[in-house]
C-alpha cells in the first residue's frame, strides 16, 4: 500500500518506519527543511531505541522516502496519516491548527479517493472539523478516520510493531476495510482492532492518558501519607496491585509524571470537558497533586541542609522517563531551577539527554559524562530518571567520590536497608 505521514515527530517517525516495514511504500512528510535532510542522511531527531536501524533498513530497502513536498507525497499514496503536533495552548486546551493547516494542504493535492487519518492526539470533534476542512477545498471523495496511538516514548517502536490495541474511528465501510489492511501485520497476535465513531477514538486517546496520570497521582498522595503515618510505600504498592481489578502496572510513585503528553492531555481534556460545562474535578486535583510532587526532592533536600547556598548537588538523569532524551516537561527542571536558585551548584548526568539539556540550562549546570564523575564533590545526590545503569552501581565507589554520602532518591531505585549498610543517609518517596 502506498501511505504518506505528515510530520516525523515521535509519532509520525515511528509509525511511518513501522508501516515500511510491514511492507509499504511510505513517504515521510515535515515542513521542517532541516530535519528532512538530517533524515536523509541517517540522522535521528531524537533518541529512541531500534528507530535509526529501522529507518535505515528500509530507507536501503527503498520502502521509506522523507521529504517537505507535500503535494506529491499525497498525491502517490491511498492512506494519509497526520502526525504533526498538538501542543497545548495558552488556555490549555489542545492547539490544533497544525492538524488543520495540514487537512487543508491534503485536500489542496488530491486527485482522487484517500483516506485521511488523523494520528495526533485531538479533542472530540476534530475528525468532524478536518472533514470540514477538506470538503471546502476539494471535490474528490475522501474519508476521515481518527486513529490516535497509544505508544509510549523509550519504547515506541515495540509499541507500534505489538499493540495492546488498535482503535480506529471509522464512520464508513471503505474506510474501515483499508484500515484494517494497514493494521492486520500488527495484531496478529491477537490484539483488538477496535472500530467505532471518531468521537469515541478521540476520546479514548485522552482517558486513557488520564487514567494513566491519575494513578501516578493516587501513588504520589498514598506515598505521601506512607512518609507522615510511617508505612513504607513499597508494600502497600504491592498488596493493592495484587488485586485483580486494579493489577500491578504504573502504581510507582515518584517525583511526577512530565513528557510532552499526560501534562498536556489531561489539562485539554478538562478543558474540552469544561467547554461543555462540566468540571472534571477529578483531574484538576490530578494536576495539583503532579505540580506539588515535583516540588518533594527539593523539599527534602532543604530540610535536610537547611541551606543550600554553596552545596555541590549531582543530579542523576534529565530526560522525563528512561530510554528517551525527551526532556518536555521533566520533574528534573523544576529541581533543577529550584537548586540554582537557592544558590547550590549542580553537576548532571543522563545517558542521552545532555545535548537537550545544555540547550536549556546552558552553562548553568555543569554536565559530566559519567554517572561516577558527575558525583565528584558532590555534598548530595538527586536521582530523578530511572535509567536502568543507576539501578546497581558500586556504592563504595560512590562514597568515595561523594563529599557527602547523602542520596535523594525520586525513584525509589534502593532499598533503605540496602543504603543504611552502604553507609548513605538515604531519602526516598513514601518510605521512612
Ligand atoms: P513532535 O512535535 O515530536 O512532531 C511533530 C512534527 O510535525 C514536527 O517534526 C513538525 O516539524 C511537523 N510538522 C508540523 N507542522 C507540519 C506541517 N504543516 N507539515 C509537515 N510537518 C509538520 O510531535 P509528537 O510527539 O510526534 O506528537 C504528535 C502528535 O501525537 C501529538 O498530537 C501528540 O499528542 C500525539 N502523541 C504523541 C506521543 C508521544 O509519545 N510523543 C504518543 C502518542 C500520541
Amino acid at each position: 500500500m502506498k501511505i504518506a505521514v505528515i510530520g516525523t515527530g515521535y509519532v509520525g517517525l515511528v509509525a511511518g518506519a513501522c508501516l515500511a516495514e510491514s511492507g509499504n511504500d511510505v513517504v515521510c512528510v515535515d515542513s521542517n527543511d532541516e530535519k528532512v535532510r538530517k533524515l536523509r542522511r541517517g540522522k535521528m531527531p531524537f533518541y529512541e531505541p531500534g528507530l535509526e536501524e529501522l529507518v535505515r533498513r528500509n530507507r536501503v530497502e527503498g520502502r521509506l522516502e522523507f521529504t517537505s513536498t507535500l503535494p506529491k507525497a499525497v498525491r502517490a499514496a491511498s492512506v494519509i496519516f497526520i502526525a504533526v503536533g498538538t501542543p497545548q495552548g495558552e488556555d490549555g486546551s489542545a492547539d490544533v491548527n497544525q492538524v488543520l493547516n495540514v487537512a487543508r494542504d491534503i485536500a489542496r493535492s488530491m486527485n482522487g479517493y484517500k483516506v485521511i487519518v488523523d494520528k495526533s492526539t485531538v479533542p472530540v470533534g476534530t475528525a468532524g472539523r478536518v472533514r470540514e476542512v477538506i470538503r471546502r477545498e476539494t471535490t474528490h471523495p475522501f474519508s476521515v478516520v481518527s486513529n490516535p496511538e497509544f505508544l509510549k516514548q523509550g519504547a515506541a517502536v515495540e509499541d507500534f510493531m505489538k499493540p495492546d490495541r488498535v482503535v480506529i474511528g471509522a464512520e464508513d465501510p471503505r474506510a474501515e476495510e483499508l484500515m484494517r489492511e494497514v493494521y492486520s501485520p500488527f495484531t496478529r497476535t491477537g490484539a483488538p482492532i477496535m472500530v467505532m465513531d471518531c468521537s469515541s477514538a478521540e476520546l479514548s486517546k485522552y482517558a486513557a492518558n488520564a487514567m494513566l496520570a491519575t494513578r501516578i497521582s493516587f501513588m504520589n498522595e498514598i506515598a505521601n501519607v506512607c512518609e507522615l503515618v510511617g508505612a513504607d510505600i513499597d508494600q502497600v504498592r504491592r498488596a493493592v496491585g495484587s488485586d485483580r481489578r486494579i493489577g500491578p502496572s504504573f502504581l510507582f510513585p515518584g517525583i511526577g509524571y512530565g513528557g510532552s503528553c499526560f501534562p498536556k492531555d489531561v489539562q485539554a481534556l478538562i478543558r474540552f470537558a469544561g467547554d461543555k460545562e462540566y468540571d472534571i474535578r477529578i483531574l484538576q486535583a490530578v494536576e495539583a497533586v503532579n505540580a506539588c510532587q515535583k516540588t518533594r526532592l527539593l523539599s527534602k533536600m532543604r530540610k535536610h541542609f537547611g541551606s543550600l547556598k554553596g552545596k555541590t548537588v549531582a543530579v542523576w538523569g534529565l530526560s522525563f522517563k528512561p530510554r528517551t532524551d525527551d526532556m518536555r516537561e521533566a520533574p528534573s527542571i523544576p529541581l533543577i531551577e529550584g537548586l540554582l536558585a537557592s544558590g547550590a551548584k549542580v553537576q548532571a548526568y543522563d545517558p542521552e539527554a545532555i545535548p537537550v539539556a545544555k540547550r536549556i540550562f546552558g552553562n548553568r549546570v555543569a554536565f559530566s559524562s559519567g554517572n561516577y564523575e558527575v558525583l565528584k564533590g558532590a555534598d548530595g545526590l538527586a536521582i530523578v530518571t530511572e535509567w536502568n545503569e543507576f539501578r546497581r552501581p558500586d556504592f563504595a565507589r560512590m562514597r568515595k567520590l561523594m563529599r557527602g554520602p547523602i542520596v535523594f532518591d525520586g525513584r525509589n531505585l534502593y532499598t533503605p536497608e540496602q543504603m543504611k549498610q552502604n553507609g548513605f543517609t538515604y531519602y526516598s518517596i513514601g518510605r521512612a
